[in-house]
This record gives structure tokens, sequence and C-alpha cells, in this order.
């Protein structure tokens, strides 16, 4: 008797690792209880144990090459081993290092991206890169800048999405396409861990199908005072008319933002499109989205403190982001780039 119910589970076991892989693109987009339960695994303790990990004193500001910055490093790699990713294959760690040459005489000593990876199921070939910078500004006259919305709030907010994917994973929720996590070093000396990443990628530029890239989501900026439910959007549309529908209806279905298109301008006299590390790929004909809150009074100051972390409202606008990817990786065919940007 023991053996025969042994022999039904172990079978019963099987079919649900069979059916579970076997599920069908428009089935794994559109069961919105199960993307909802893997969103919501992006939660405020996980969130907050990271910005204030990253944006601590300890880390003296995350400087390009100092101890701080590679203190950060440390912990990121930590994280998605411990979720089980994988990291850059050509390493076989979770690092991409990035030489002296590369950062311009702009660091006293070589500098790292933070690479993790998990394979797809169905079209491996084919990645969505999901990235935040790091590094910030480091000790400056014996002040630390501990950049806790920049941007220790958009990498706490990649390795959470890169957790919940790898929860879906190990339950056989894998995705369809990979997905590849990037922590850029030297963002702040002219987006140089970008740069050196597009030129000596892990992967070929033209498999990445859009790259979604994360800087400063954790405030309510100077234009926004009060508004507890926004989120700038800048690049959606530049290259791919369907990646900004895929952001709007995971918007609309799930999150209930209030997203904000202002700085997505062609004339935007800010020229935030051209001032972080999706540019680099945008350069490459990638399409790109680039999430971010605005500035405010404590930008570039060393009064970005995580104190000042809207830890909810971070937790939200990443669950944005994560059900975007979820779209990106799982539906049927690529996104196109049916855009010339100017
Ligand atoms: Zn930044």
């Amino acid at each position: 008797m023991k053996k025969y119910i042994l022999l039904i589970a172990g079978l019963a076991f099987l079919w649900s690792c069979k059916s579970n892989k076997t599920l069908s693109s428009a089935e794994l987009t559109s069961n919105s209880k199960l993307i909802t339960s893997y969103a919501n695994t992006i939660n405020e303790a996980d969130i907050k144990k990271h910005v204030f990990t990253l944006a601590s004193d300890e880390f003296e500001g995350r400087r390009t090459g100092e101890k701080g910055q590679k203190m950060a490093a440390e912990y990121l790699a930590n994280e998605y081993k411990s979720y089980g990713l994988k990291g850059n294959h050509l390493t076989g760690d979770y690092f991409q290092n990035v030489p002296l040459e590369a950062l311009k005489n702009k660091s006293e000593h070589p500098s790292e991206n933070v690479i993790g990876f998990i394979e797809g199921i169905e079209k491996p070939e084919e990645i969505v890169v999901i990235s935040s910078h790091y590094d910030h500004e480091g000790i400056k006259n014996g002040e630390i800048y501990n950049g806790a919305d920049d941007n220790a709030s958009g990498t706490s907010a990649v390795i959470e999405i890169a957790q919940a994917f790898s929860e879906a994973k190990k339950a056989g929720y894998g995705p369809k396409r990979s997905l590849l996590f990037i922590n850029f070093t030297g963002e702040e000396k002219g987006l140089l861990g970008s740069a050196y990443y597009v030129s000596n990628s892990t992967y070929p530029l033209e498999n990445i199908t859009a790259a979604l890239n994360i800087d400063m989501i954790g405030r309510i900026g100077k234009d926004k005072p009060g508004d507890t439910n926004y989120l700038y959007i800048i690049g959606a549309d530049r290259l791919s008319s369907e990646l900004h529908l895929i952001n709007e209806d995971a918007n609309q279905k799930y999150s209930k933002l209030d997203l904000d298109y202002t700085y997505n301008a062609i004339d935007d006299k800010n020229r935030f499109y051209y001032r972080s590390d999706h540019y680099n790929f945008a350069k490459h004909n990638i399409p790109i989205i680039f999430y971010f809150n605005g500035v405010h009074e404590d930008y570039h100051k060393p009064t970005d403190t995580p104190d000042k972390i809207n830890i909810e409202l971070l937790t939200r606008r990443a669950r944005l982001i994560f059900y975007t990817a979820w779209k990106l990786a799982n539906r049927e065919n690529r996104i196109m780039v049916d855009k010339a940007d100017k």
C-alpha cells in the first residue's frame, strides 16, 4: 500500500513538473494570480534591508574602485548566489571586471559590474536586461555620500526582481527568455560601467530584446510634492511601440501608478534620456525603459540617506518593473524595433 501511494505521489510530481514547464506564453502572461504571487515576493522588509545596507556608512558611498563599492559588489553577488542565479558565464563568478583603462583615469583602481543570470526555458538565447548602477560618489570633504535614492533604491529593486523570478523558476514557472541582471559601476563617472558592458557584452547585443534600467525610484521628487503614486517613464516608446504598450498594460492591470511621460519629451531640457546607463543600450538600437522619480533636494548631496526613502512606494514601483519584465520574458514574440531613435 505504501509503495502504491509513493508511486502515485511520484507520478503526480512528474506530471506537475511537466505541466508547469509546458505552460504556453499565453497562459504564463495571462495568469494574474500566479504573476501577482511572485510580484508580491518583492516586499518592503527585503527592500528596506537592501537599501539600508547598500546606503549604510559602512559602504562609504560606494565610490568606483574603492572599498565601499567592492563591499557593495560582494553584497550583490552574495544575493544572486543565495537566490540560485548563475553569474557571468565567462568568468564563472558574478563579476565583470572593468579595467582601469575603461575608467578613464577617473578611478585609482579597477572596478566591477555585477551580473546575475536566469536562463530561459524556451528561448534562452533571447535576453531581457534589468539593470541599475550601484556606485555613488564616495566620501568628499569627510562627508559620506550615501546615495540611498541614487541608487541603492534601484539596485535593491533589481535584486528583489531577480529573487522573484528565481522563486518562480524554482516552482516550475521559469521564464521563456533569459533574464540578465546587471549592476553597473562607474555610472557617476560618466556611464562608464555600462559603456564597458556594451563593448564587452557577455552575450551578443543583438540578442538583448529590451533593457529596463532603474535609477532613483525611492523618493518623491521636487516636482511632485505629496504624490505617493507616480513614476516617471523615459524612453519606452523611442525604439519600440510595443515596449511602451507592455509597460502601460502592466501598469493598468496591476500597479495602477500614475505614469508620467514629462521627461520623455524629445526636447526635455534635462536630457534625462541620455543620463543613465540605459542610454548605452539605446545607442545599440536596444529598446529601453528608464524608471525614475525625478530629482529632489538631496540629489547628489550627503543628505541622500536611507531614512528618507519611501520604502512602500519603492516596493510598488519595483513590482511594476517586475510585471513588465514578466511579460517581456514570457510573451510569444520578442518585441519589435519599429522606430528609429532620433
Ligand atoms: Zn544615478
